[in-house]
């Protein structure tokens, strides 16, 4: 693997393995991609949805606003993923300052993995096991391979 893959690789897999690649939050990710695209697909969309209420007496587009809402929020990505900044999702997390003060790039590669660090529930930690487990069974480049296009969620 040459450093350009590996830093490509760091960027999108978090020191506990988890995929911020595939987070909805992480800037470039495909959620972030596509809801980009959806928001510049549907243009003017509202003023039609307001209308379509009553022209096609459906209810449903009386939801677009809220729907919109929320894909602004989508859209919005901006996280540089977990070796960059803070996660604003597992506000508990103990794997990254931990991983770096081990100076290890993934969990399984510490001598005390697993461990009781993480701050994990029991339904993470099992994952974070799985998932180490898993990468240095087959190693990190093959495992982002088997997993790059899964979803995250
Ligand atoms: S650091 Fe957290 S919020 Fe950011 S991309 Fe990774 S999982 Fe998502
Ligand atoms: S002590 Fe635990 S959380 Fe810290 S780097 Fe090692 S395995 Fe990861």
């Amino acid at each position: 693997m040459t450093d350009n893959q590996n830093e490509f690789i760091k960027e999108r897999l978090a020191p506990c393995g988890l995929h911020c690649g595939k987070c909805f939050a992480f800037a470039g990710g495909r959620i972030h991609e596509l809801s980009r695209e959806l928001q510049a697909a549907l243009g003017n969309f509202g003023a039609y949805a307001e209308r379509f209420v009553t022209l096609l007496n459906d209810p449903v587009y009386a939801s677009y606003p809220e729907f919109t809402k929320f894909l602004d929020h989508l859209a919005e990505g901006g996280c540089g993923g977990c070796r960059r900044e803070e996660c604003r999702l597992f506000a508990s997390c103990g794997v990254r300052p931990c991983a770096r003060e081990r100076n290890v790039d993934f969990c399984f590669q510490c001598a005390e993995f697993p461990c009781d660090r993480t701050g994990f529930d029991e339904n993470l930690r099992r994952r974070h096991v799985a998932i180490n487990e898993r990468m240095r069974e087959i190693g990190v480049e093959r495992y982002y391979e088997a997993i790059r296009d899964l979803p995250r969620y």
